[in-house]
């Protein structure tokens, strides 16, 4: 059994840039980061576009940036919590620069700014087209600086300790739930052990997992969205799954490559098989339309073609400027056989952002108390139906700090829970078929990609519902009686994430930004959000 004054569970931008700031205000504190594969292994890892902040207050304004978020986001955005993020995002930024964050500028010393869809000007601050790398290269080596921080990669955090453990029947009506710390199964042992905290933080990113295709690397499955839900706390807006337009369209590959929208913002253009521009039957603002009216034209073009796939164009692109700005997506082509400068790029929609996640307040709190939400995981109010693009790096800085303000001043007031019991493993055996694990994990994908994509019915909804039922019931039965593992575990909570979505997309009788249900076509005049 371990304790730590400051428990955090994820190793990406959310999680350490907390970590460290809560090291640097309390040195004579213990903060430990628990993650379940390789320390830099996140989605942080593979962001490409960049940051979107307002730092040239010439061309652009924060009320600019506000707009263009509140617009993508389609009535949804809780508009004080866009605020926050947009004037508080360039001290943020200023902090990972100065813990060693490097972002191209250009010969005169200003940054050099990308422009994506729904963004009105040129904004988003880069590092070539591994942005996200970077930024998880300067954190990881200021962590490791830091004495009070301990980082224990390779552990998978499997539940929320809260008074349930203790014996207490705990419902969604128990007014006040209270998280004591995690089990974590120790990888190197595969025993499970109890780390008790004062405070807690969940950073455990996205669920992109959940689809058949992909751009989110293999730790994408909504681990902290079903750890709280089954603690029964608050869980928000989880039907808005964002779908890249572009991901590289590679015939039986589940972790897609990303072709960032900068390259559309650079004069990339799209076209259908028949080398068609098709985005004008769309949308006025053509190729750099919101992500998610680009996604449903190209779902659409792929519908008419009878295809998997459409073009993104850059044959005329100049070729110097678009090697020095994506080398990575150059190469990446390159090595399946596609010289950009001859050939399109096939590209289809995977995907790729969860807007929704662990209900916060402004200051990180979830509605479990002593526990944090901040990343991908969180549902702040920032992205609303729709995240504007590269506002989820920004987020995650803007409110770890939040979450790191919050937390620091309360710590004082804390103390361990003592009588926490160590987790029973009793009645349960080794698992017997990994297959039982692998195909369920495959049916999960195939409802989710087809019943509950990018254009949802409610045929297809009541679908999907009955069929996670069945793969809800089959899988609690293992888990009842298999020893705990990662697989078992990320099906488990793949499948509550799918049922959280599908949940939220059934109960929202509309169409609005990323849902969209042929059955409700349009917006409906109460704006809610769905809270499960
Ligand atoms: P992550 O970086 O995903 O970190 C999650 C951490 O939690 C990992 O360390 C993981 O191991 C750990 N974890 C999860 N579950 C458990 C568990 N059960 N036990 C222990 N540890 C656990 N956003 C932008 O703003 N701009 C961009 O240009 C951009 N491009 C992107 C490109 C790609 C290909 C992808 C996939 C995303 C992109 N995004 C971009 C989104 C952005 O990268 C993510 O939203 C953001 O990095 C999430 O950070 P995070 O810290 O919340 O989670």
């Amino acid at each position: 059994m371990q304790k730590t004054d400051f428990l955090v569970i994820g190793s990406g931008i959310a999680g350490l840039t907390y970590a460290l700031k809560v090291s640097q205000q309390c040195p004579d504190k213990k903060i430990t980061i628990i993650t379940k594969s390789r320390e830099d292994e996140t989605n942080t890892k593979y962001a490409q576009g960049g940051v979107a902040v307002v730092n040239d207050l010439e061309n652009d304004s924060f009320e600019k940036h506000i707009e263009d978020t509140l617009i993508a986001g389609d009535g949804l955005c809780n508009e004080q919590v866009v605020k926050i993020v947009v004037t508080e995002g360039p001290d943020r930024v200023n902090e990972i620069i100065e813990w060693g964050a490097n972002f191209d500028k250009n010969p005169d010393g200003d940054f050099s700014v990308g422009r994506e869809g729904g963004h009105s000007v040129f904004r988003v601050i880069h590092h070539k087209d591994v942005t996200g790398k970077e930024i998880e290269r300067a954190l990881l080596a200021a962590i490791h600086k830091r004495p009070n921080i301990e980082l224990i990669s390779h552990c998978f955090v499997v539940d929320l300790i809260t008074q349930h453990h203790l014996g207490y029947l705990v419902t969604k009506s128990t007014p006040d739930i209270e998280c004591y710390g995690v089990y974590v199964l120790n990888l190197s042992t595969n025993k499970i052990e109890k780390i008790l905290a004062k405070v807690t933080l969940l950073a455990t990113g996205g669920n992109g997992q959940a689809y058949r295709s992909t751009t989110n690397p293999s730790i994408a499955t909504g681990d902290g969205v079903a750890m709280v839900y089954r603690a029964k706390g608050r869980i928000e807006n989880m039907e808005f799954i964002q779908f890249h337009p572009t991901a590289l369209y590679e015939p039986g590959v589940n972790n897609s490559f990303l072709i960032t929208e900068a390259v559309r913002g650079d004069g990339g253009i799209l076209r259908n098989v028949h080398g068609e521009d098709f985005m004008h039957k769309y949308d006025s603002r053509l190729s750099l339309a919101p992500r998610d009216i680009v996604a449903r034209a190209i779902d659409s073009e792929m519908k008419i073609t009878g295809t998997e796939y459409v073009y993104l164009d850059c044959r005329h692109m100049d070729i110097e400027k678009f090697i020095h700005h994506f080398p990575n997506i150059y190469e990446k082509c390159l090595s399946l056989g596609i010289d950009v400068t001859k050939q399109m790029i096939p590209v289809a929609p995977a995907a790729h952002y969860s807007c929704g996640g662990i209900k916060t307040n402004e200051r990180g709190q979830t509605s479990i108390r002593n526990l944090y939400a901040c990343g991908e995981c969180a549902s702040t109010g920032l992205h609303g139906a729709n995240r504007l693009a590269s506002n989820s790096l920004l987020e995650a800085m803007v409110f770890a700090h939040r979450c790191f303000v919050d937390a620091t001043s309360q710590i004082e007031k804390l103390e361990y829970k003592e009588n926490v019991p160590d987790w029973d493993a009793t009645g349960t055996t080794a698992p017997k078929e990994m297959i039982l694990i692998t195909q369920s994990l495959k049916e999960l994908k195939q409802i989710m990609s087809d019943y509950v994509g990018i254009v949802r019915t409610n045929v297809r909804l009541e679908r999907a519902l009955r069929r996670l039922d069945m793969l809800h019931e089959e899988t609690e039965a293992l888990y009842e009686e298999t020893m705990v593992s990662p697989q078992l575990c990320e099906l488990r909570n793949l499948i509550t994430v799918g049922y959280l979505i599908v949940k939220g997309a059934a109960f929202r009788k509309e169409s609005r930004g990323l849902h969209y249900n042929t059955d409700y076509p349009y917006k409906s005049e109460l704006v809610q959000n769905i809270v499960l």
